[in-house]
Order: structure tokens, then C-alpha cells, then sequence
């Protein structure tokens, strides 16, 4: 294929004609994607050093995802909930399995997990713990992220994400990441759950302080409070476990999981955990057109199935550390935190911003994106090699010092 600057202008000058301003895309048209790599509309390659914020953890195009999707759309795509339909069980016991929950809520977007374990854990609260009527307060911390509907920005402490979107939704508490005396001090008789990410990464990739999330959980179990982990980003092998909490030795009762669920093909979330809680929904009382439809559900259990066999974790683990390593000796670094195959490059001061880094990481076919002014997301694809990542890390460490 020939370099075409033309096309590139063209299909985005499209974008910007006819699509909502509300993302700040790299000046790339992509195409193709294969495993760790992506092409674009004028056949140059590309390192794929995001997956789609971890949305695609096996990769583009994984053959057995393809395939389960492909089986499935030869069979039976869309049901509603009207009725039952044969992947459905089959999905929600799978991925209570590979999770060690006892209850599957499916869903489709990140955000509408949030938002559904928002809701039961309301109910849990009137009806188990016995809160007052309306009066059921949620503990979230400072900086987080957790999609981007009405209720969920009505807790966020980004201005961009809140500003001119109100009124808000009442009944969340906010404490500082990371500060347990904070959090200790939050919980009343009225609190209903504390709703954090194990490790917060539109925030940077920031890794709560040793012990942190024990004694949330501590915390949760003295107050007779519920513990949702929003493991969206940080779940299904990210962190080289399948969730992030694995590494603290704890369970939340709640988990929300989306991102890798519907492995790079279609979105897919669900709530997981108790079925003390999750079984206090009855008919009509919460729903989703989409959810848990027979596609998803394929792809679902074809992403359970690839997680089975922890292949994905050893990955993120062994060459986390690796990628670790190596980014952590670069100069221009003013720290890099995470786990696994997941990094938040904290770029020294006199750097070059966020953005300059990723526009000049794209001139040298890498791609990878900023959070934050001054950090980049480091997030591949856990079937990237190596190499790859040498590859990647090596254009880093030219963009940091000789942008
Ligand atoms: C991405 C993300 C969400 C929202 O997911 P969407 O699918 O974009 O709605 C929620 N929580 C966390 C931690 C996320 O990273």
C-alpha cells in the first residue's frame, strides 16, 4: 500500500465534521489489527502499547475469540431476557468459576456495571442492613474513575467530566486514595459500600499504599459494609492475576468487570459476587436489553475459557516485570508505577507533556496514550513479546530524551 497523507486527512476530517469533539484522538486512521500490532488506512504498522485500556488483553483478532464469535453469529445472536437462551447459564456459571463468585449480573458497558452494583448495593442496604429509607451513603476516593453516566460523574473529582452535567446524584461520600483514616472516618450506620479500583487507572495507574485494600476490606467486615472492587480496567489478568485484589489476598462482595469481558470484539460487563446481594434482585426491577445477550455471552465464555488456563496472568506477570524493569531505568522518568503488564510513566519535569510523547511514540509506530498531563498509559496487549516490548520501550526512551 502507498502512503497516502491525503486519506489520513480525509477520514478525519469526517470525524470532526460529523462526530461529537467529546475524545482527542491521536492524528491516526487504523484498519487492521493483528495480536499485539495495528495497521492504518495507509498501511503503516503500528505497536499496540494500550489495548484499547485494557479492552484488549488477548490481543486484536484472537483466533479463538474470532471463532466463538463467528460459531455464534451462525447460530443465534439476540434473545432479550424475554426469553432463555443456551449460553447464558452456561456464561454465568463459567464466569462465577473462573472468579470464585457465587452470582453473575451481565451487563454490557463498564459503566452500566457501576451503575447496577450501585443499585443492588442500595437494595442490600434497606433491606439486609436495614438503612433508613433514601438515606444509604456510598464511600468512593478522590481521583477516581468509574464510566461516565449522570450518577457516576456525580462522584468523580474531574472537573471536565462534571462541569455543566448537573444536578447530581446524592448519596456518595468522597476520601483521598489511599488514606484509610479517611475511609474509617466515612462509614456510618448509613453506609451502604465502598466502591474503589484496586489500583486507579484513568488516574495514572495509581497503586494504593501496602495493606491498603486489607484494611478496606477489615474495615468493610467490622461496619457491616459491602466492598465493591470496580476490577473494569484492572481485572481479568491486567495485573498478572485474574483480578487485582488476588495480589492482597482478599475478596470484595461485589465485583464489577467489563473491558477484556468481551475480548476485544463487543462489549460485555457483568457484576459478580454474593448471592446474598446480587440475589436480592427480583423480575423487573433492574434489566438490560442487550445484556447478557447470546453473543456476548459466546465471546464470554470463550474469554473464560482463555483465562482458565492462567496463561494470560503469566504473561502479565513475568513480562511486567521485565517491562517494569526497563522502563523504570529510562531517563526522562520521573516514576513509573502499576503492575504487570500495566504502567503509569510519570514523565520528569522539562519533559515533554503526555500528548507531545504519544504524537512522537506514533511517528515511531508506537501507540499509546497520556492520562493525566504528564503520564503515559502503558497498557499492551498481554500476548505482546519481548522483543515487542523492547521495541516499545526503546521508542519511549528516544521520545523522553530527544522528542
Ligand atoms: C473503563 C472503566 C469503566 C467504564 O467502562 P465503560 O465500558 O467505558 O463504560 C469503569 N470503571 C473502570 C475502572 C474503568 O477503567
Amino acid at each position: 500500500m502507498t502512503v497516502d497523507a491525503a486519506t489520513t486527512r480525509d477520514y478525519i476530517a469526517l470525524d470532526e465534521r460529523w462526530s461529537t469533539h467529546n475524545y482527542h484522538p491521536l492524528p491516526v486512521v487504523l484498519a487492521e489489527g493483528e495480536g499485539a500490532w495495528m495497521t492504518d488506512v495507509d498501511g503503516r504498522r503500528y505497536l499496540d502499547f494500550l489495548a484499547g485500556y485494557s479492552a484488549l488483553n488477548f490481543g486484536h483478532r484472537h483466533p479463538g475469540l474470532v471463532a466463538a464469535a463467528k460459531a455464534q453469529l451462525d447460530r443465534l445472536t439476540l434473545t432479550s431476557r424475554a426469553f432463555h437462551h443456551d449460553q447464558f447459564g452456561l456464561f454465568c456459571r463459567e464466569l462465577a468459576e473462573l472468579t470464585g463468585t457465587e452470582m453473575v449480573l451481565p451487563a454490557n458497558s463498564g459503566a452500566e456495571a457501576v451503575e447496577s452494583a450501585v443499585k443492588i448495593a442500595r437494595k442490600w442496604a434497606y433491606q439486609v442492613k436495614g438503612v433508613p429509607d433514601g438515606a444509604a451513603e456510598i464511600v468512593v476516593a478522590g481521583a477516581n474513575f468509574h464510566g461516565r453516566t449522570t450518577t457516576i460523574i456525580s462522584f468523580s473529582t474531574d472537573a471536565d467530566a462534571r462541569n455543566d452535567f448537573g444536578p447530581f446524584t446524592p448519596g456518595f461520600k468522597t476520601v483521598p486514595y489511599g488514606d484509610i483514616d479517611a475511609l474509617r472516618s466515612a462509614i456510618t450506620g448509613n453506609s451502604a459500600a465502598v466502591l474503589l479500583e484496586p489500583i486507579q487507572g484513568e488516574a495514572g495507574v495509581v497503586v494504593p499504599p501496602k495493606g491498603y485494600l486489607a484494611e478496606v476490606r477489615q474495615i468493610c467486615d467490622d461496619t457491616d459494609t459491602l466492598f465493591i472492587a470496580d476490577e473494569v480496567q484492572s481485572g481479568l489478568a491486567r495485573t498478572g492475576a485474574m483480578l487485582a485484589l488476588d495480589h492482597e489476598g482478599i475478596r470484595a462482595d461485589l465485583y464489577t468487570l467489563g473491558k477484556a469481558l468481551g475480548g476485544g470484539i463487543m462489549p460485555v460487563s457483568a457484576v459478580v459476587g454474593r448471592a446474598d446481594v446480587l440475589g436480592r434482585l427480583k423480575p423487573g426491577e433492574h434489566g438490560s436489553t442487550f445484556g447478557g445477550n447470546p453473543l456476548a455471552c459466546a465471546v464470554g465464555r470463550a474469554v473464560v475459557k482463555l483465562l482458565a488456563t492462567g496463561e494470560f496472568q503469566e504473561r502479565s506477570r513475568e513480562l511486567g516485570a521485565y517491562l517494569h524493569s526497563r522502563l523504570g531505568e529510562l531517563d526522562g522518568v520521573a516514576e513509573v508505577r502499576g503492575r504487570g503488564l500495566w504502567a503509569g510513566v510519570q514523565i520528569a519535569e522539562g519533559g515533554p507533556t503526555g500528548r507531545q510523547a504519544s504524537e512522537a511514540l506514533m511517528a515511531r509506530g508506537v501507540l499509546c496514550k497520556e492520562t493525566q498531563e504528564m503520564t503515559l498509559r502503558v497498557a499492551p496487549p498481554l500476548v505482546i513479546t519481548r522483543e515487542e516490548i523492547d521495541f516499545g520501550v526503546d521508542a519511549i526512551a528516544e521520545v523522553l530524551t530527544a522528542p
